[in-house]
């Protein structure tokens, strides 16, 4: 699967995703990642890709024409792919976007904002406008590599034992297990017997029961959303 990423900062891109499964995925041609430069679609001598806001305010504010340049220009090559861009603004990213996503196979062209943000003509030019959360970044590369990465690690082939998928936070709108490891006792505290007894079924209904306590004490909201 690709993933573009149209960024005044490509060079963000290069060592994030070099090593751990992303990595290894790249190494694979699993997946792609693609920064796009917008710098050269900015406009005259200086190739400006801002300018000041209309009606006055601080900051400035991204223009439009470089912008859609480089999403004519990525998408010439590939018309399909779904157009991403992300902004504070935006339907807030979770796991459940992360597999709609990851289903994507055509690719996805992700734009990164830098400044005050973007003119507001570009939401026209997207599919889709996402937020990784409800905090403001001063851009949205951070974004796009959180993005890709939710994504990536869900693709085929991507995760050693792709059971641990099922598992984890937020598979079944619940907060994964409390997990252990050796060693048995550390700092006076013990691994819970059940899980040293042997006995699958029990542990995987204990699992299941802390899993429920833990989502209920820590994310009730993950457990109201479920009953819809
Ligand atoms: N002035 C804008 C506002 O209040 O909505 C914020 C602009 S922010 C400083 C610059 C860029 O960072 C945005 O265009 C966006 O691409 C990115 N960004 C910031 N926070 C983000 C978030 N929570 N999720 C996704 N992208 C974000």
């Amino acid at each position: 699967m690709d993933f573009y990423v149209i960024t005044l900062f490509p060079e963000m891109f290069e060592s994030p995703f070099r090593g751990g499964m992303i990595g290894r995925a790249i190494e694979q041609r699993i997946l792609a990642i693609h920064p796009h430069p917008l710098r050269p679609y900015g406009l005259g001598r200086y190739k400006q890709v801002d300018d000041a806001p209309y009606g006055g305010g601080s900051g400035m504010v991204m223009r439009p024409e470089p912008i859609a340049a480089a999403i004519d220009a990525v998408c010439a090559g590939h018309p399909a792919l779904w157009k991403v861009l992300l902004t504070p603004q935006g339907e807030i990213f979770n796991q459940a976007l992360a597999r709609e996503f990851a289903a994507k196979t055509e690719g996805i062209l992700l734009i990164a904002g830098r400044y005050e943000g973007i003119d507001e003509r570009v939401r026209s030019m997207v599919d889709q406008e996402i937020s990784i959360g409800d905090y403001v970044l001063s851009g949205g590369e951070l974004a796009a590599m959180v993005v890709i990465e939710a994504t990536g690690r869900l693709l085929a082939g991507v995760l050693g034992n792709p059971d641990s998928l099922k598992e984890e936070s937020f598979a079944e709108r619940t907060l994964e297990y409390p997990q252990y490891t050796r060693p048995e006792e550390f700092r006076g505290m013990r691994v819970p017997e059940i899980l040293l007894s042997g006995d699958h079924a029990k542990i995987r209904a204990w699992r299941e029961a802390e899993a429920r306590r833990r989502t209920a004490r820590r994310r009730p909201d993950l457990l109201e959303r479920r009953k819809f």
